[in-house]
């Protein structure tokens, strides 16, 4: 990191995890600049938005051309800055970036069209009202560094189309990869303030949630999210928090075990199990318990580690040193309590600073801490389920509700569980891909967060409804108004009558006080 005269930091060091080097830096926004920038960008955002649709469309679009055309090298800076392998940054992080352009640049303007409201009332008999989706103004975006692309852009993304401006604070270990993205928006037509990129650490996150945006997009964990919606309550920002998980996956006895097997060892260590919604919580039904375990363990000995740009690695570092420490903390909290290491357990200083065999652990009760807490690295907890009904008890004794997986042959079954498991998403026969169907709901109940991205509810949270009431029959004294008499007060009763009418008889009995009223003489 570099220094300023004055001893401040000036620059975020870009560390590539698979060796601890840094190999870049980036310049640092200082937290004292942050509140300018978001004026700025309130400046700039009514311009933006009073653009055509077609334009704003037409930015987007170009900017998904440019990230195509640039997509091996993004996605290699993916994986020297994450530590992630190639494979994972091209086809999770790319891949899915691409597709929600794509999915924004078709559906958004249908999401975003005016749509009338139909009157169910015949008292508003002759008015036609619209509801128009309206941007907040400036979007704070909060992006952890764990899928430094595909998080943020699900915020940003649907936020620019909808004519809102935002100012997007990156982890302060995916910085790079962040001010590349933002750039080839900027070369793509979305003016300079309305995307702006305030790189740093926890003050410059403070800062953005300070300087009062019109609404918080935070992704991280609950501990951070916690504070930031004390902070931005102070301010009545609204906020939207997607935190950590402890998702379940139940494995029932009929599944076909050895797909099950593929899927819940990429579940769990796919980008090093340092995936929101990994499998954290394996649970396999008694009968089939036993088998499943030892072919899982043998499968997770085959996981080849080493650095996220060799292409044969299937598993690379953990981001930082801290990460490693933390995780490590919670193996020997749970070994206190009793848990046992089948497979992995030890770092691989061999390989370079931050590396973790691939784990499974057993014994893992319901205090243990591999069970109450986020586990954020490779380490797979097991327990056993006596049937599947134990199995939802099991999987929704649990602070946490991000995402659950369900495996079985009997669909009808898988569905029935999946409704019963409080997560916002559920997969059968499948595990974490969802947030790569990018048309479907993200985010999580319970701890793990408060309200959706992606699909048209990324839309709705990035836009506010107004109304707009257009009476046409103008000639007509409003009955509801000032001028209140005697004979009136019958014709009120008598609307009543023909609009809440037990019977037909006492709703045509009705009509005529109705008539009646709406010719009231005393008007004011
Ligand atoms: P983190 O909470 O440490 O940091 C997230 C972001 O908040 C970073 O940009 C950080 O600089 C910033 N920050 C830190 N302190 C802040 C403060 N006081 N005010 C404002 N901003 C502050 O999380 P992380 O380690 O980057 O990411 C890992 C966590 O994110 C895990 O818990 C994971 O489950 C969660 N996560 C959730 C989702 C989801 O969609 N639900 C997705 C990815 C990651």
């Amino acid at each position: 990191m570099t220094l300023s005269a004055a001893g401040a930091c000036t620059t975020v060091p870009v560390i590539d995890p698979a060796t601890g080097a840094v190999w870049e830096e980036t310049p640092l926004t200082p937290p004292a600049e942050v509140q300018s920038i978001v004026e700025r960008a309130r400046r700039a955002q009514p311009t933006w938005a009073s653009r055509p649709y077609a334009e704003r469309q037409a930015a987007i679009s170009r900017f998904s051309r440019l990230f195509f055309a640039r997509r091996q090298e993004i996605a290699a800076l993916v994986s020297r800055e994450n530590g992630k392998p190639l494979a994972e940054a091209l086809l999770i992080d790319v891949a899915v970036t691409l597709d929600l352009v794509k999915y924004y640049l078709h559906h958004a303007g249908r999401f975003l069209a005016p749509r009338p409201v139909r009157h169910a009332n015949v008292a508003l008999f002759g008015k036609s009202g619209k509801i128009y989706l309206e941007p907040l103004g400036v979007i704070g975006v909060i992006a952890p560094w764990n899928y430094p692309l595909l998080l943020p852009m699900g915020d940003i993304v649907p936020a620019l189309l909808a004519g809102n401006a935002v100012v997007f604070k990156p982890s302060e270990f995916t910085s790079r990869i962040a001010v590349q993205v933002v750039d080839l928006l900027h070369q793509a037509g979305v003016p300079e303030d309305c995307c702006r990129v305030v790189a740093g650490y926890a003050e410059t996150g403070v800062a953005l949630v300070d300087a009062g945006p019109d609404k918080i997009f935070f992704t991280g964990s609950v501990a951070t999210g916690r504070k930031v919606a004390v902070q931005a309550a102070e301010r009545l920002i609204p906020v939207n928090l997607e935190l950590g998980g402890s998702d379940p996956c139940i494995v029932l006895a009929d599944a076909d075990l050895d797909r099950a097997l593929s899927g819940v060892i990429w579940g769990r260590f796919t980008n090093g199990g340092q995936t929101c919604v990994a499998v954290k919580r394996l649970i396999v039904e008694a009968p089939v318990y036993a088998g499943f375990l030892e072919r899982l363990v043998e499968r997770v000995r085959a996981l080849r580690m080493g650095p996220g740009l060799m292409p044969e690695v299937d598993m690379g570092p953990m981001i930082r040193p801290s990460q490693l420490a933390h995780l490590e903390d919670q193996l020997s909290r749970a070994l206190a309590h009793g848990a046992r290491v089948l497979t992995g357990g030890r770092r691989r200083p061999d390989l370079g600073p931050t590396f973790f065999e691939p784990t499974v652990v057993t014994d893992v009760g319901p205090d243990s801490p591999l069970w109450r807490e986020e586990v954020f690295g490779p380490i797979l907890p097991v327990v056993r389920a006596t049937d599947a009904e134990d199995a939802v008890r099991l999987a929704n004794n649990s602070d946490f509700g991000l995402a659950a997986s369900v495996w079985t042959r009997d669909l009808a079954q898988g569905r029935d569980l999946a409704r019963r498991i409080e997560a916002g998403a559920v997969m059968v026969n499948d595990a974490a891909s969802y947030v790569g169907a990018v048309g479907a709901p993200h985010g999580g109940v319970k701890l793990s967060g408060l309200g959706r991205t992606h699909g048209e509810f990324g839309i709705t949270e990035v836009t506010r409804p107004k109304y707009v009431d257009i009476d046409r029959l103008t000639w007509l004294h409003k009955p509801w108004w000032f001028g209140y008499t005697r004979e009136s007060l019958a014709g009120r009763d008598a609307f009543l009558r023909f609009k809440f009418g037990g019977t037909l008889l006492e709703r045509l009995g009705g009509i005529a006080g109705t008539v009646r009223l709406l010719f009231n003489r005393r008007k004011i």
